[in-house]
């Protein structure tokens, strides 16, 4: 008894010690909020967008920002709030909580950045704004947006994550850091060492809520929220939310204000969905066919297993040379070298698990290709949401197997898809051309080297 006194002292003491509540004793700590606020269903959410109900789009220089801010937002090329944006703008500046859905590639990096940027005290050198994603990847996308928009704000932004020197992101952190966005286990870690404190932390972001909030996640999302001991607003944004993890969102959450720009759909209306149905020993050949006959401004293949993307990287680059690959074997360094030449388009193609999956902005991305079903329709959204990014087209193909027929069923149902099969559609169990075309194709492209009734007319105007 007396050492489990002990240690949990000890405990405490940590955690006062990385929360600053030393200095704060009058602050209530966080309070879990009660089971009658979590069973608020989906009817309660509202779905709230601006621009509908005015009929258009309001102009950054509509808004009341401070004129160096406009000028960043109008240099990186900014001139109207996304419906997102528009939505949760004026939310987040009144301080308020908020739960915001919108589908992936809809500007919600910068609804969330731009008004925080705006709350910063620059001349407190203090972390104000928090913001924790589940990926090193992403990580870097915010600090890039955030140190876009703050550029002339003089707001420090700067990213912390595994894999990367401890002593480097300490260091920057004891000069000053105003915006820190993280990945949960190394934020946890830093805390523990004492070099960050969130004592001074008035806006949390969950980015990809969904995700952080899933088990692997939840234990150390709950740890760092119950280390913010003073006042401050929560923020989650998600392209997805189940029911279980939408009730468990409202533990964090102060009488927020829910905004979903989903509507019906969950996956991406900007993306045509094909899927074609084959044995597995065939999908080289056929991803070779379907390349070709393609036109491909980017694409990134997703694989389900490391050892997956090794091997078809090792085949596919006997002919192509724009191509890399990508999975967490991988260096930090080597990981955002590749980012980087795919997103300054040096690289045409890229093989990659789900750490391409998630929230990463490639806006020049024409196809997602699905060499394995993803494992549930969370993941099909996030990866397919890589294409058709700010209302631009995208195509995602899917190779499928008699042993995904059932998660294949499963995903078309909830994700609301509308699929196109390439060949047979092996849920009818009749063949099925895609009809709807109807211009001249570029080349045709077979389901199958042999069978004719496999060929399918891929026509530019359908994008
Ligand atoms: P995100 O959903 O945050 O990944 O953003 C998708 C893309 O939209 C990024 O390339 C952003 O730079 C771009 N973007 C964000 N807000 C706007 C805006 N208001 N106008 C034009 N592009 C935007």
């Amino acid at each position: 008894m007396f050492m489990a006194l002990d240690i949990s002292t000890t405990l405490k003491s940590i955690l006062n010690r990385i929360s600053g509540k030393e200095a704060r004793h009058h602050t209530p700590e966080k309070k879990i909020r009660p089971v009658e606020k979590r069973n608020r269903g989906e009817a309660e959410r509202k779905s709230k967008n601006p621009a509908e109900e005015k009929g258009r789009h309001t102009k950054f220089s509509e808004l009341d920002l401070p004129s160096h801010i406009l000028a960043s937002i109008e240099k990186v090329g900014y001139e109207k709030l996304t419906p997102i944006q528009e939505a949760t703008y004026s939310i987040i500046m009144a301080g308020r909580d908020l739960c915001a859905l919108a589908e992936t590639g809809s500007g919600k990096t910068a609804a969330c950045s731009i008004p925080l940027v705006q709350k910063i005290n620059i001349s407190k050198n203090t972390i104000q704004g928090l913001v924790i994603v589940p990926t090193r990847e992403l990580c870097l996308q915010y600090v890039d947006e955030i140190e876009k928009i703050g550029a002339g704000a003089g707001v420090v932004s700067f990213a912390v994550f595994g894999g990367f020197s401890k002593e480097i992101q300490t260091a920057k952190i004891n000069h000053g850091v105003h915006i820190l966005v993280a990945t949960p286990g190394r934020l946890i870690d830093l805390m523990y060492d004492g070099v960050i404190s969130l004592s001074n932390v008035t806006c949390v972001t969950l980015d990809e809520a969904d995700e952080l909030l899933q088990e692997g996640f939840l234990e150390d999302i709950e740890f760092i929220l119950s280390c913010i001991l003073n006042e401050h607003q929560t923020l989650l944004f998600a392209a997805t939310m189940d029911d279980d993890i939408s009730k468990l969102s409202h533990n964090y959450l102060h009488d927020p204000e829910y905004i979903s720009l989903i509507r019906e759909r969950v996956a991406p209306v900007s993306i045509e969905h094909y899927f074609n149905y084959l044995h597995p020993g065939r999908k080289e050949t056929e991803l070779a066919q379907y390349l070709a006959a393609e036109d491909i401004n980017q694409a990134i293949i997703f694989c389900n297993a490391r050892h997956k993307v090794d091997k078809l990287f090792r085949d596919m680059r006997k002919k192509h040379t724009a191509i890399e690959y990508i999975h967490a074997g991988l260096s930090q360094n080597k990981r955002s070298s590749i980012f980087r030449q795919f997103k300054t388009k040096k690289l045409r193609y890229l093989i990659a698990t789900d750490v391409a999956g998630r929230g990463l902005d490639f806006t020049n991305v024409s196809h997602v290709i699905n060499w394995d079903l993803p494992f549930d329709g969370a993941q099909y959204t996030h990866r397919t949401g890589r294409s058709g990014r700010m209302g631009k087209k995208g195509r995602a193909f899917t190779f499928v197997t008699r042993h995904d027929l059932p998660k294949l069923r499963e995903l078309i149902r909830t994700q609301k898809i509308t699929p196109r099969w390439v060949g047979k559609d092996p849920l009818k169990g009749t063949k099925t051309l895609s009809k709807e075309k109807t211009t001249p194709k570029k080349r045709a492209y077979r389901h199958s080297g042999k069978k004719k009734a496999g060929t399918i007319h891929r026509d530019k105007s359908t994008r």
